[in-house]
C-alpha cells in the first residue's frame, strides 16, 4: 500500500450540464463550451494522461455518450476508467419518483455497456447530491462505489441507508450500506473556481488560477503529511481544465506529486474494489 493515492477524475458533462443544469435552451454560444470539452478539452486531457501513464476515472452522462460516442469510446479504447453520470446533468431530487430516476440511470448504464462492455459500478451524482432514494436505486442496480459526497476529505467510508433529517428533531445518521464513498470536495473542483457562467453569479469563474493550483497542491501536501494512506481525489470537466494554460498547471501539480516518495495514481474503481475486498481500511464513522 503506498503512502498516498491520487485519483484524477474527469466529469465529461459536454453540453449536458449547459441543456439540463443551466437549462440555457437553444443558446448557441453556451452549448459550444460544452462541444469544446469533447473536441478539445478531452483529447488535450487524454494526451497528457497518456504521456504520463497516469490512469484516470471518466463519469460520462449518457447524454455525452449518446451525442459524442466516438470521442466517448476513445477514452475507453486508451485504457480509462468510464463510470456513470446520470443520463440527463440533473439534480437527482428534481425526478418525480423513484421510479423515473431508476429508469434514467438504466438508460445511462446501457450507454456505457455499449462502450465498455460491462455495465458501470461507481457513480457520481450530476448534481453531487442524492435524492432520497438515490442510494436505494444504487444498491438495487447493482453499483458499489459512489463519489459524490463530502463525510470526510482523504479517507472512504461506507454511505448511510435510511437516514433522516427532520426540522425539529436531531439528525439520524442512519446504518451502514454496502456502497463505498470515495469523497470529494468543492474545494478540489475546477468548475465554481475557472467556469464562468453567466447564470450564477458575475463573480463565478474567475478566481487567480494559479491561486487554484496553490490551492490544490497545499492540500495534497497537507494530506501527504497528516492522513496515513489518504485519497486525494481531484474533480475537473474536460471543458474546464482543457483550456490553457490548466494542462500545463495539472501537469505541473501531477510532477509535484509524483516526485514524493511512496505516491501512487489509481482510478476510483481500483481504489473502492480495494476498500470492499478488505485491502484498504475505510474510515470508521459513528456508530458503526
Ligand atoms: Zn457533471
Amino acid at each position: 500500500m503506498s503512502d498516498a493515492t491520487v485519483c484524477l477524475t474527469y466529469d465529461f458533462d459536454a453540453v449536458s450540464v449547459w441543456i439540463h443544469t443551466f437549462e440555457v435552451g437553444n443558446a448557441p454560444t453556451q452549448l459550444s463550451r460544452g462541444v469544446y470539452g469533447a473536441w478539445v478539452g478531452a483529447p488535450r486531457l487524454l494526451d497528457l494522461h497518456d504521456r504520463h501513464g497516469i490512469p484516470a476515472t471518466w463519469f460520462v452522462p449518457g447524454h455525452t455518450i449518446e451525442s459524442f460516442p466516438e470521442r466517448v469510446g476513445e477514452v475507453h479504447d486508451r485504457g480509462y476508467d468510464i463510470q456513470c453520470h446520470g443520463w440527463r446533468h440533473v439534480n437527482p431530487s428534481t425526478f418525480d419518483s423513484k421510479e423515473d430516476e431508476k429508469a434514467e440511470y438504466e438508460r445511462a448504464m446501457t450507454n456505457i455497456e455499449d462502450i465498455t462492455g460491462s455495465p458501470p459500478v461507481g457513480f457520481r451524482s450530476p448534481a453531487w447530491e442524492f435524492s432520497t432514494h438515490t442510494l436505494d436505486i444504487l444498491d438495487e442496480l447493482g453499483f458499489e462505489w459512489d463519489s459524490s459526497q463530502m463525510g470526510n476529505d482523504f479517507r472512504p467510508y461506507y454511505l448511510r441507508k435510511n437516514w433522516s433529517a427532520p426540522q425539529d428533531k436531531p439528525y439520524e445518521i442512519g446504518e451502514k450500506s454496502d456502497i463505498v464513498e470515495v469523497p470529494i470536495s468543492w474545494k478540489r473542483a475546477d468548475f465554481p473556481a475557472l467556469m464562468f457562467v453567466w447564470e450564477q453569479s458575475i463573480l463565478w469563474g474567475f478566481a487567480d488560477e494559479r491561486s487554484v493550483f496553490d490551492l490544490w497542491r497545499a492540500q495534497f501536501d497537507w494530506m501527504y503529511e497528516h492522513v496515513e494512506n489518504g485519497i486525494f481525489t481531484l474533480a475537473m470537466h474536460p471543458q474546464v481544465i482543457g483550456q490553457p494554460p490548466r494542462t500545463t498547471r495539472l501537469e505541473e501539480l501531477i510532477g509535484h506529486m509524483r516526485a514524493k516518495p511512496g505516491v501512487e495514481f489509481a482510478d476510483v474503481s481500483t481504489v473502492a474494489a480495494e476498500v470492499r475486498s478488505g485491502d484498504r481500511e475505510p474510515m470508521a464513522m459513528l456508530g458503526d
